[in-house]
């Protein structure tokens, strides 16, 4: 029996599978599942599964034309069946589509048939800081000045395209084969209309919530910058600044501004963080300046990582 993406309805015969892929290991694919597109006549094979989010569920696809392999978030219709929730994720979609760089996550197709929408990315199949961070406990500082340097450019061009992420974190932050950042899900996404337009409140709970966000005094481009301090508190420290036991106490935190560091933390490192985590969100760097600062411009800077690094420490001469 052929498994096909519309129950009951035989829409074609799959293409011939060539078992001779030059760069597809074609047994993580289920010849029997497949998934077809029929707004652009293409099909894909289902390979294994890469994750679980709140609504979708993201698996590895084969398309078949080209022999490329995605990663494509399978959303159960049924899970959607709000009109609110399926806005969200056309929203996604569409602010997602006109991104293109390097630390972005590529945006390839959306389509759906009768069970579920079908969105197909890039493919981060290095999984995410959250689980690089879960094997090694903290980072070791040219690590983390490897990743906020592509955290920051990837930021950077989000904002050129006027574009708030406001929920980066650490399970946002994919790693591709070679363990290049690519910022993921906007979900959360806003745009910005107009020079100056404060955005009032968000549809959802941000991870790192800027102070202003959580007041609801307005937010701009700035709360991107506060959660870049957070992402890069985390990864040295292996946890969030302002995290305590429960949620009520945290946002005390946040609006106190109280945080503080373990002894090992350098001074480059600290005095970075603090602007990034000033409450004023004003007073935050501008991202067009901050590769110029000491933390960035000084010390260890690795052109490169391995994936071992996803488990073991390295050593830099
Ligand atoms: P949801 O919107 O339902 O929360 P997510 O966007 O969080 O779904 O995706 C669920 C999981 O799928 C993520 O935690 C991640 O592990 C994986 N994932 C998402 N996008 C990609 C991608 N482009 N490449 C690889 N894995 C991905």
């Amino acid at each position: 029996e052929t498994r096909t993406s519309r129950p009951g309805i035989i829409t074609r015969r799959p293409r011939e599978i060539n078992k001779d892929r030059e760069n597809v290991n074609i047994s993580n694919f289920d010849p029997n599942y497949i998934i077809y597109d029929s707004s652009t006549d293409t099909t894909y094979l289902r390979g294994r599964l890469l994750g679980k989010g709140g609504f979708a569920r993201c698996y590895e696809l084969l398309d078949l034309n080209t022999d490329k392999v995605y990663a494509g978030k399978i959303i159960a219709k049924s899970r959607i069946a709000k009109p609110h929730q399926k806005q969200k994720i056309l929203r996604e979609v569409e602010l997602q589509k006109e991104l293109k760089h390097k630390h972005v996550v590529e945006f390839h197709s959306y389509f759906e048939d009768e069970e579920n929408v079908y969105i197909v990315l890039e493919n981060c199949n290095r999984k995410s800081l959250v689980h690089m961070l879960k094997h090694r406990k903290t980072l070791t500082e040219p690590e983390v000045r490897y990743f906020m340097t592509q955290l920051v450019e990837g930021i950077r061009y989000i904002h050129s395209c006027n574009i708030i992420h406001r929920d980066l974190k650490l399970g946002n932050m994919l790693l591709n084969d070679d363990m290049q950042l690519k910022i993921a899900d906007f979900g959360l996404a806003t745009r910005v209309e107009y020079e100056g337009e404060k955005k009032m409140t968000v549809c959802g709970t941000p991870n790192y919530i800027a102070p202003e966000v959580l007041q609801k005094r307005g937010h701009s481009f700035e709360a991107d910058v506060w959660a870049m301090g957070c992402v890069m508190y985390a990864l040295l420290v292996g946890h969030p600044p302002f995290e305590t036991a429960t949620l009520k106490e945290t946002y005390v935190r946040i609006t106190g501004n109280s945080f503080s560091f373990p002894d090992y933390v350098s001074l480059s490192s600290r005095n970075f963080i603090k602007k990034c985590l000033a409450h004023e969100p004003e007073l935050r760097p501008k991202l067009d300046e901050v590769l110029q600062d000491e933390f960035f411009s000084s010390g260890h800077m690795p052109s490169f990582l391995s994936v071992s690094c996803c488990t073991n420490a390295p050593r830099f001469p």
